[in-house]
């Protein structure tokens, strides 16, 4: 194992004050409850700084960042009907943006088996370059992986977004860039809409932005078997440098935002998965808080999905058994996927 994983946090992110939302700081205080019980894991703690104007600018127009400051300072309001901010949400989201920035640098720095997660609020991936939405300001993963580009000289980088959400904002701000491999599961239908397995990419990008979507009740089954099956390979046939999860947990079964039913052990289980082709890969991981809304199901999800990738042993039970209906219907979903990815990917054949 190189360098000691990373968590990367900041005390802001309790003062963006959403009212009464799911997306609220009590998330923050339950994930760091947990871990406080289980030692952190054996992480390192890191208090993250600000992001800088430069960085975050890279992916966001300055006029963007400058009226969400000002939005902030004059008390806060409605960004869009789901997108509450408060007097200390723009300090929040600097912190939020810089953490993630902070925890690439620190991966990258660190090479093979380096590990990190970067876990504040607001999240990022409904976030638009210039459009707050879904409780979203400023997209985190996206201004980390652009930073890994654009100042640590990477050439492949991937984001798998397992957010029971589709990644809009990530899928758009990458579209047409096929330096980073853009690869989402998420319920459809279901907010935001977007996330159509035909939405590939465009121009010099397509192909490089994979679509996967789940009907709702999906659980533990379709999501490894979506990461098995087409995330895995995608992942060797791309041979990224790095690899950075948006990690939201609100496909768990006890969330109250969306219709599936992940478990910890589904968490357990894709995380396993996505280090250990790390590992074969020799490039380090670090997860970004997304959603997650049942504060309980947040924050076992969070340390389940922060001891597979570090390689603590799980504390997770093996998922039940499964019907072949089930089973069935989900390697009808990987099929399916690798027939669409054919043309850009042979390997998947
Ligand atoms: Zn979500």
């Amino acid at each position: 194992m190189a360098s000691e994983p990373v968590f990367v946090e900041h005390p802001s992110s309790l003062d963006h004050d959403t009212g009464r939302h799911p997306e609220r700081a009590a998330r923050i205080v339950a994930i760091d409850d947990e871990l406080q019980r289980r030692g952190w894991l054996g992480y390192r703690r890191i208090e993250s700084p600000q992001v800088s104007r430069q960085t975050l600018e890279a992916v966001h127009p300055a006029d963007y960042v400058a009226g969400v400051e000002r939005a902030a300072a004059a008390g806060g309001g409605a960004l869009d009907p789901d997108t509450v901010i408060s007097e200390g949400s723009f300090l929040a989201a600097l912190h939020a943006a810089g953490g993630a920035v902070a925890m690439v640098e620190s991966l990258v720095q660190g090479g093979a088996g380096a590990r990190g997660f970067s876990s504040h609020r607001p999240p990022g991936h409904h976030a638009l370059a210039a459009r707050a939405m879904g409780f979203c300001l400023f997209n985190n993963v996206a201004v980390a992986a652009r930073h890994a580009l654009d100042r640590l000289e990477l050439s492949r980088v991937i984001v798998l977004d397992w957010d029971v959400h589709h990644g809009n904002g990530t899928n758009d701000i990458f579209s047409a860039e096929p330096r980073v491999l853009f690869v989402s599961i998420h319920q459809w239908p279901l907010y935001p809409g977007t996330g159509a397995p035909t939405d590939v990419g465009t121009g010099a990008g397509s192909g490089y932005t994979v679509n996967l979507p789940v009907p709702p009740g999906s659980g533990d089954l379709e999501f490894t078997a979506l990461v098995d099956g087409v995330f895995v390979p995608l992942a060797r046939s791309y041979a990224p440098e790095l690899v950075l999860v948006s990690a939201g947990f609100d496909a768990h079964v006890d969330d109250p935002l969306a219709g599936c039913n992940v478990t910890e052990a589904g968490y357990a289980t894709m995380a396993t998965a996505v280090s250990e082709i790390c590992d074969e890969l020799g490039i380090g991981l670090g997860c970004v808080l997304e959603g997650g809304y049942d504060l309980g199901a947040l924050a076992r999800s969070v340390a389940v999905t922060m001891e597979a990738i570090a390689g603590v042993p799980a504390s997770v039970p093996v998922p039940a058994s499964v019907s072949p209906e089930r089973a069935g219907s989900a390697d009808r979903l990987v099929a399916q996927a690798r027939d669409r990815l054919a043309a850009f990917w042979p390997a998947l054949v």
